[in-house]
């Protein structure tokens, strides 16, 4: 990714410029970090708010909830954004109790996992299917951690009426939409080529138009994309800036470097 391609205010944490006025607000993205980063082996810029997209874990035992979440609270940033991926199994309390045998030889409390993460104080806000409103800034940010079904893993969800639905729910003021998984064919090619995006996400993107779009999931697909939106009469051009900040690669080795953007106040 060559930082000549990014949309303008939006770079990659090795090269990072100063944010063009104080009143802007700094937003530093990361993903998929499956226990794989700790402070000494992956740099997070500084930034007002951290946004991170899900696969916090390996498999979502307890302790390497506690592990991720140790490690977020020791960030800087004042709020922490987070979601759940399919990894975090312990976070989805209906999939594990049917399923926790798959993943773990000992049944964990899924409770115990969701109170770590929901109270971890430090600026963390966990969201599952609901919104936080950035108080200085008043930016809406909505989190979903439901990917299409692939080998049955925790918030999986048939395409169709029951991925439609849930992001039916996702509130059309939306200004930063995170989810764990991609859109169809934005960011979302594995190494086949294939591209296994969600198509009834890209639907309500396209409804919604949100001025940024978080994800990770696909490790391959880590990147940034802008989508220029047609308007009929040419003028007010709308855009959506996609990222990708899978944070390791498909071999889970974590070398994708961190994502930032910076948003003007709103007005
Ligand atoms: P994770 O297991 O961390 O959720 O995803 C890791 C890798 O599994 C991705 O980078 C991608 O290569 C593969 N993967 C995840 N979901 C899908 C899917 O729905 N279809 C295919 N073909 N591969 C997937
Ligand atoms: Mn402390
Ligand atoms: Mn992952
Ligand atoms: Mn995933």
């Amino acid at each position: 990714m060559s930082q000549q391609s990014l949309p303008n205010h939006v770079y990659i944490s090795s090269k990072i410029q100063d944010k063009p006025a104080p009143d802007w607000t700094r937003f530093v993205c990361v993903s998929d970090t499956h226990n794989k980063v700790s402070l000494e082996t992956y740099h997070v810029p500084e930034g007002d708010v951290l946004l991170h997209s899900g696969d916090l874990t390996e498999v979502g035992k307890l302790d390497q909830i506690k592990t991720a979440v140790n490690w977020i609270k020791s960030l800087p940033h004042k709020h922490k954004i987070v979601i759940a991926g399919n990894h975090d199994s312990t976070l989805d309390k209906p999939f594990y109790e049917e399923y926790w045998s798959k993943f773990h030889h000992y049944k964990e409390n899924s409770d115990d996992a969701i109170d770590m993460i929901r109270n971890a104080g430090h600026g963390i806000v966990y969201l599952e299917d609901e919104s936080f409103t950035i108080p200085e800034s008043g930016y809406q940010v909505y989190g979903s951690p439901y990917t299409p079904r692939f080998y049955d893993w925790a918030f999986n969800g048939d395409r169709g009426p029951f991925l439609k639905e849930k992001w039916s729910k996702i509130p059309p003021d939306t200004h930063i939409l995170m989810t764990h998984g991609p859109p169809f064919g934005i960011l979302d090619a594995t190494v086949t080529k294939e591209n296994v995006g969600c198509v009834d996400l890209l639907q309500r993107i396209q409804e919604i138009k949100p001025l940024i779009h978080v994800f990770g999931h696909i490790h391959e697909g880590y990147g940034v994309f802008e989508k220029k939106w047609e308007t009929e009469n040419n003028e007010d051009t709308k855009s959506t800036i996609f990222i990708n900040a899978s944070s390791v690669t498909r071999a889970y080795k974590p070398q994708n470097k961190a994502i930032v953007f910076d948003l003007p106040p709103l007005n």
